[in-house]
């Protein structure tokens, strides 16, 4: 492994790891698993209230925890920082217990060392969560928290390193994906010193000096080896790196949000992005499903679906749910990113297949599909941000021990009107990002016909973009809350 020595010191950023009490929180060697059994008590309260409490969603914290409060803490924290939550991820705890017992020593299937398995599998909760409509089953959601600890479980006991996170978690990918756009980035801080490193600790973890076969710190599980790592994706905010670096150069320091969007540097672990299709896909998914997972909640979509009903005539709505994702998942993006990519070609005079091109711009889209989720999550959020109280309240009472007196069901959030224009701004903070990032994309690929290259591109954007206001301005279903009612 060599490292180049020319990469310059990272100036002028904000590193969390300098500033008092939240860097010693975090350099502390237990920080980690400190956030995660915090969460962990929390998931096993949602999980019990779950299958043995009220089953009127927005009575339950299993439902109301994951749909409503969980969701929009998540986006808002990939807004304004980065991947926090696998940082303080649960579902790693039950692992770290195992690997205590057990070693792993399979690896990975090489065939699978990608981002498709996950892809499905984000497709398979988007789907589930509208033909089950989870976020009213407490039971089912408590069943699917469990599966969730089980399969991490699963995985990561019979494979070695971070399997579960790199290929598998749906979330993860998301999360991945969101924090692209994040402003923090692990990242080093000196590359002259990694230059000089002899050890790479970073990723190959720290021996004990009395017993070289002892790992006593874990390097980078994610094969991201810290002088190479590119940007957010695939890093889980695991603080690995940082507690394994020997010289105490890695730190989660601030960067443009966005730009390793339009980087096609290779990445460790990764490789470069133009030759990761899946990944592409996977950016598609994501912003395709922001559209269709807030299209699901206005009303239009009960018209829709009636109609598409009569017209296969079914009573069933498997097969219309079904039609409904492939139109919006497969058959739209073709569509609209085809026409794009060749309108872009024709007028630039570009000789590519329209292929690349669309996994090329697939990338300047994920902050406008940011923007969509954010505004989105955020809205049942904040509308809905005290009801947690009244029903902790009504818990306690059902178990006999009413400490916190009689439940206040009154206690809601904040008012839709005030919102709205929350809503609007998040949005359009994300069409603003995707424009720079297709406006840079071109300047990188088609210079002097930078400009042809952008305009398609801006006109696609222009269209999701008024689809989304359009989306936002509809009824949408208060799920999860009294409010819905
Ligand atoms: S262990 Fe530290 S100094 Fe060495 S390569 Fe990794 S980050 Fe750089
Ligand atoms: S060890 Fe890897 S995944 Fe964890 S924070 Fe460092 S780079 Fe990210």
């Amino acid at each position: 492994m060599s490292v180049n020595k020319e990469s310059a010191v990272i100036g002028d950023t904000i590193d969390l790891l300098d500033l008092p009490v939240i860097g010693a929180f975090f350099r502390w060697q237990h920080s980690r698993m400190f956030m995660q059994s915090i969460l962990l008590v929390v998931a096993i309260i949602m999980v019990l209230h779950g299958l043995f409490g009220p089953q009127l969603a927005p009575r339950n914290l299993s439902s109301l925890l994951t749909w409503v409060h969980y969701r929009g803490i998540l986006v808002i924290l990939l807004l304004v920082g980065g991947n926090f939550f696998c940082m303080a991820c649960p579902f790693m705890l039950p692992r770290e217990l195992a690997r205590k017992f057990t070693k792993p020593v399979k690896n990975w299937p090489t065939w699978l060392r990608n981002k498709w398995l996950s892809i499905g599998l984000f497709v398979t909760i988007l789907f589930s969560y509208e033909y089950f409509d989870l976020w009213g089953s407490p039971w089912w959601t408590a069943w699917l928290i469990i599966t969730y600890f089980a399969a991490a479980l699963l995985v990561d006991v019979f494979f070695k390193k971070a399997s579960f996170c790199k290929y598998v978690c749906p979330i993860g990918q998301f999360n991945f994906i969101s924090s692209t756009v994040s402003p923090f980035e692990i990242k080093v801080r000196d590359h002259a010193i990694c230059a000089d490193c002899e050890t790479y600790d970073c990723i190959k973890g720290t021996r004990d000096p009395e017993n070289q076969w002892d790992i006593v710190q874990r390097g980078c599980e994610l094969a991201l080896f810290q002088p190479r790592k590119v940007g957010n994706m695939d890093c889980t905010f695991c603080l690995d790196c940082i507690h394994a670096c020997p010289h105490d150069n890695v730190g989660i320091s601030t960067r443009s949000p966005g730009a390793e969007l339009w980087s096609d540097k290779r990445r460790s672990g990764i490789g470069r992005f133009a030759n990761r299709n899946d990944i592409s896909i996977l950016a598609l998914i994501f912003v395709f499903g922001a559209l269709l997972n807030a299209f699901g909640m206005v009303s239009s979509v009960y018209a829709l679906q009636n109609w598409m009903a009569g017209v296969m005539n079914t009573t069933s709505e498997l097969p219309v749910l079904g039609t409904l994702f492939f139109v919006m998942l497969v058959v739209e993006p073709i569509i609209l990113l085809g026409l794009t990519a060749f309108t872009m070609r024709t007028w630039t005079g570009a000789q590519e297949k329209l292929t690349p091109i669309v996994m090329r711009y697939a990338f300047a889209l994920v902050p406008f599909g940011f923007g969509l989720w954010v505004a989105h999550y955020s809205f049942h959020l904040l509308t809905g941000i005290w009801t947690f109280v009244p029903v902790v309240q009504s818990m306690m009472m059902d178990i006999g021990l009413p400490i916190f007196g009689e439940p206040m069901w009154r206690l809601t959030g904040i008012s839709v009107g005030l919102v709205y224009p929350l809503e609007l701004g998040f949005l359009s903070l994300g069409f603003f990002g995707s424009l720079l990032v297709t406006y840079r994309i071109s300047e990188k690929n088609y210079y002097d016909r930078r400009w042809k290259a952008f305009i398609p591109w801006a006109v696609l954007l222009l269209i999701l973009f008024c689809a989304a206001i359009w989306l936002l301005n509809q009824p949408m279903e208060m799920r999860g809350t009294f409010l819905g009612g």
